[in-house]
């Protein structure tokens, strides 16, 4: 596993934006390697914006995102992806947009965000 040469430095954090907006380790960028690493499957994945800003910073180059993005695929394989995330990929299926039905001049009911 790629993950094998994280030594929990903390780089990655730097600019990841969940981290800086909620100062909470547990779902920023080393926070979630620290998941990967030990092989926790949890909804925290969804959290993660994709923005690949960790992938910058890790000198041990190890592309987080990527990892972040398996994990999120095994969640789907094992059947523990989030409500929110399920209702957005049939919506998406159905009508094209992660929101549901959309009527002329309306808001959608419900917004989701992973
Ligand atoms: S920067 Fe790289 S080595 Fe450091 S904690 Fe993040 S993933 Fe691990
Ligand atoms: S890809 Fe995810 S973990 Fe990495 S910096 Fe962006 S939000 Fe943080």
């Amino acid at each position: 596993m790629k993950l094998d040469k994280c030594r929990s430095c903390g780089l990655c954090k730097a600019n990841c934006p969940i981290y800086n907006a909620t100062l909470r380790e547990t779902i920023g960028a080393r926070g979630r390697a620290i998941l990967i690493k030990k092989e926790v499957l949890t909804d925290i994945y969804y959290t993660c914006s994709l923005c690949k800003s960790c992938d910058t910073e890790c000198p041990a180059g190890i592309e987080l995102s990527k990892e972040i993005r398996k994990m999120r695929e095994r969640m789907v394989e094992e059947g523990k992806e989030t409500e929110a995330n399920k209702a957005m990929i049939d919506n998406i299926r159905k009508y094209g947009n992660p929101f549901g039905k959309i009527e002329k001049g309306k808001f959608p009911d419900k917004l989701y965000c992973c």
